[in-house]
């Protein structure tokens, strides 16, 4: 079946935004990140429970050796990204915006690498359950920002079929340009890794799909995926089109059902530094210790696109690019529209932080409203991706109605912020969405039709 050849007549969905793009970075090369004096390597960086330390306060760790692991299936292990000593164990503030049990390491300077980081052999020889361990042991998870556990995702599911695996090529966030990098400067190595996850879950057909403003990443990919059997789609470009959704319906004309996930619709869909990432793990045998992020922004000195040490600070990397300019307004880890808003440069990059975009007081303006205040004018419904009532959550959140957000299906929000952008009253929708799912987890709890994830 050709897909692209299927999409010129699919129907598109409705809602999104148009912001400014803000993509400057898009020619900056991949370059290397700061050698940090040390890391702090939080426990949790993944959707899951959190890992245990295996290592010993005072032992000495080598790059891409485990260091925190957990027994449960919805987890991934931790590995140390430098060679040093472990100084601690120490609860420290984390990007998502609580303190979280870390492991310290300071470097001996010599980046020396574990004797398990090795070539795992021929993917393509292995079994599909050989392929999830090797994903498993290596750490991968989701390196959009979702964090999913990757071997959770491609484990089979009875009765359920994956047909499609869809690389989600569209980066629709502003300022961020680093999967736009990996597929120009890592082309091969990124479709051979979702070669290698097309194996594992046996599909038929892989797509790369790109947003139409990258077309120098479109015809790169065009030209290796030829030559691998891989097609590629070009996206309107649009936020939110790479939510994984908004995408699968885009490229399949299939509609994920509520509550429901992609398999159940026959598609899988991973972020192009996933598909790397699984690549370095096979071929190279090291696990996953670094990430390609975004460093952009008015209030920092340098832009870039680095490869950066998961549990370098975010300070050693904003010092690294030149310092802060002018006083500064606000610190944001991911992208602006989805990322989250700092207090402090002491967290640490994980495997979630697709870009550090600094802002300064001058330029950031606070949007938010002293409450919740609605002209019903409809503008967040039109936007709404997932053709949610977002006026409705604001207003059920405020007045803490759980079971009203429950009977909304608030759990389909994506919090993408498309309706939090056009509200003419400013109202902070996406921080109400927060407030709201927390409220109804407490209310299914009381209920009791809660149940904990296994
Ligand atoms: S309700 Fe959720 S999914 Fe809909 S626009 Fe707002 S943040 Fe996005
Ligand atoms: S955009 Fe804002 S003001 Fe308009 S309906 Fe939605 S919440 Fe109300």
């Amino acid at each position: 079946m050709n897909i692209a050849k299927k999409f010129r007549r699919r129907y598109l969905v409705k809602g999104g935004i148009h912001p400014a793009p803000m993509k400057s970075t898009a020619s900056f090369v991949i370059a290397p990140g700061p050698a940090p004096d040390g890391v702090i390597i939080p426990l949790t960086q993944h959707v899951g429970a959190q890992c245990e330390p295996i290592v010993e306060v005072g032992e000495r760790v080598l790059v891409g050796q485990k260091i925190g692991d957990s027994g449960e299936f919805l987890s991934a292990p931790v590995h140390s990204s430098i060679s040093g000593e472990v100084t601690g164990f120490v609860r420290h503030p984390h990007p998502y915006g609580h303190e979280v049990l870390s492991i310290q390491i300071a470097s001996d300077g010599k980046f020396e690498l574990s004797p398990g980081v090795e070539p795992k052999g021929d993917p393509f020889e292995m079994s599909p359950e050989e392929i999830r361990k090797i994903i498993r042991e290596g750490g991968i998870v989701g390196l959009g920002g979702a964090t999913f556990p990757t071997h959770v995702k491609i484990s089979p599911v009875q009765g359920k079929q994956i047909d499609t695996l869809i690389l989600n090529g569209a980066e629709c966030e502003p300022y961020l340009t680093g999967d736009h990098r990996l597929l120009l400067e890592k082309t091969r190595e990124v479709i051979q890794g979702g070669l290698i996850l097309k194996r594992a879950v046996n599909a038929r057909e892989v797509v790369v799909a790109i947003e139409s403003n990258k077309k120098d990443a479109i015809e790169m990919a065009q030209e290796v995926g030829g030559e691998l059997g891989v097609e590629v789609i070009s996206l309107p470009s649009r936020y939110p089109m790479g939510a994984e959704k908004t995408l699968i319906k885009t490229v399949l004309g299939r509609e994920v059902p509520s509550g429901g996930l992609p398999m159940d619709v026959g598609a899988l869909v991973d972020n192009i530094g996933t598909c790397y990432a699984i690549h370095e793990l096979f071929y190279k045998g090291m696990p996953l210790v670094e990430r390609v992020l975004t460093v952009q922004g008015d209030g920092i000195a340098g832009h870039a696109n680095l490869r950066v040490r998961i549990g370098t600070l975010v300070h050693d990397v904003v010092e690294f690019c030149g310092g802060m300019v002018g006083k500064p307004g606000k610190l944001i880890i991911g992208g602006p529209m989805m990322g989250l808003a700092q207090h402090t440069t002491s967290v640490p990059v994980i495997k979630g932080t697709t870009g550090i975009i600094v802002f300064r007081g001058e330029t950031f303006f606070s949007r938010e409203p002293a409450h919740f205040v609605c002209i019903r004018c409809g503008r967040c419904v039109r936007r709404c991706p997932m053709n949610l009532m977002p006026y409705a959550f604001g207003a059920f959140a405020d007045m803490s109605m759980w079971q009203k957000l429950d009977e909304c299906h608030i759990d389909d929000c994506v919090e993408c912020g498309c309706c939090a952008y056009v509200c003419p009253t400013k109202n902070p929708l996406v921080q109400l969405v927060k407030v709201g799912k927390e409220g109804v987890v407490r209310y299914r709890k009381k209920m009791g039709s809660y149940q904990e994830e296994d």
